[in-house]
Order: structure tokens, then sequence, then C-alpha cells
């Protein structure tokens, strides 16, 4: 089928010559899709308010031979407070990147798609942005295959329970998540994890995103699990992500 239509949002743009943008879609069934949207840049041209990061929309795209274009496109949400308030517009610009570095075009996965429109939607009101961005971070992983191990030792495969593995595990981004107190001992580059962080780890990779408020959790747990993640991530990614930066600056 050369035509068709879909839910998508908007990853990022890129400029094409004088007045078109190449769009970088995740789309509801067909994963991450590259289209032109051509003469978006010109001044009310009928796809100028749907071709900017974040926008959730229902688009009509062509399959081209070398590049997919889009035809239409029509707005289901603008989420205009993404791109008004810089700290959400950096905490967006986090998970787009996130998601486009993660994942190939073509390949779908709808259970991302819904977590994208949910965890940006959730940003119109949140304060929880520091949570949500964890809770995105453990489902988005989870949902690409590389989810950390929080169940068993990575090093030798013991169940780890809280009360029963004493209090000085570790995580190792290297070996993919949690290790036993024994297995930790053994290695120079884990990292100490507290019982606090690994309970809270695993009570947000299984959480419903709207019940994130039910949930006290002390800055030092918060922030522990920030240089877990932002560890672990970075090891997958091999790279650094250009909206971090942008992120600290906001954040001072
Ligand atoms: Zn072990």
């Amino acid at each position: 089928m050369a035509l068709y239509r879909t839910e998508a949002v908007v990853l990022r743009t890129r400029n094409l010559g004088e007045a078109d943008k190449i769009l970088t879609l995740f789309t509801e069934n067909r994963g991450k899709v590259r289209a032109v949207a051509r003469g978006s840049r010109r001044p009310r041209n009928h796809l100028m308010g749907s071709s900017q990061p974040f926008v959730h929309g229902s688009f009509m795209i062509f399959r081209g031979k070398n590049l997919d274009s889009v035809s239409q496109a029509s707005i289901i949400d603008p989420m205009v407070y993404l791109r008004e308030d810089l700290l959400k517009m950096a905490h967006a610009s986090y998970i787009v990147e996130l998601v486009d570095l993660l994942t190939e075009e073509y390949d779908p996965n709808s259970g991302l798609f819904t977590l994208i429109t949910s965890v940006l939607g959730q940003m119109r009101t949140s304060g929880m942005e520091a949570r949500l961005l964890k809770f995105f971070e453990l489902h988005l992983l989870r949902l690409t295959g590389i989810e950390p191990q929080l169940a068993c030792c990575v090093g030798c495969g013991v169940t780890v329970v809280p009360e029963g593995n004493g209090n000085s595990l570790g995580f190792s981004a290297r070996e993919g998540g949690v290790l036993c107190t024994d297995c930790r001992r053994q290695r120079t580059d884990a990292l100490p994890f507290s019982l606090g962080a690994l309970q809270v780890m695993r009570w947000l990779a299984n959480a419903d995103g709207d019940r994130l408020g039910i949930l006290q959790i002390p800055t030092a747990i918060e922030m522990e699990m920030e240089q877990l993640l932002r560890g672990f991530i970075d090891f997958h990614l091999q790279r650094p992500l250009k909206s971090l930066e942008f992120l600290h600056t906001i954040r001072g």
C-alpha cells in the first residue's frame, strides 16, 4: 500500500532545501518513520502546524522509492505546553531523542507509541517530571528489549530478595543490572545499589503512569536512580545525548 494513514508523534524535524522539512515520526503501527513535509516552512502551508516537534497528529503518508512524504496531516494534540516552558521542552527533547536513538525505522512498537503519548501528555500538568522521566526510561528500555535486570543477580543468577541479600548490593551497567553482595565484592566497576532504590525501580518498572503520584521517593533515592540509569543508558548508546546538555543547562 503506497498511501497510509497513521497517528504519530513528531520526534524531530530537520530543514530540507528552501521550504521543506524532514520529519522523524513515531507512528502508532509502523514504528519510526521519516517523511518529508513539503512546503511546511512556508507561512499558511497546510502542513506547517503539524510539522513541529512533539505534535501528536494523524498523518497521511505516501511511501516513496527513496523518501516517504506527508500528503495530509491533522493535529490531535499540538503539545503547545512543551514548547512554551523551557524545562518541559528540555525533558520532552530528552524523551524524543532517546526514542530516536533506541529504535530502528519501520520496526512496529505500539506499546512504545502509547508510552510516548502518555508521558508527553502527563507533562501538561505533572509536577513530577523527575520520576516521570525515570518511569519513561525504565519502560522504554523494556519495550526496546534492553531493560536492566532487577530481579536476579546478573553475576550468579540468584534471586535478589532485598531483605535476604544484605545491604550492599551493586549495579553493573556493563553486565546489565543488579549484583548480589557476593558478586559485587568481586567487581571494581559496580556502583553501590541501595535497597530503597532497587525497590523503587522495581515498582516504577511495573507501575501504571497515572499512579506515580502515590509514591513518596526520597531525594537521595531519586538521585541514585538518576545516576544508575544514566550510566546504564549511556553504556547502551555509546554516544552523548544532545538534549542532556540542554537539560543540565536549564536545571542549572
Ligand atoms: Zn551474585
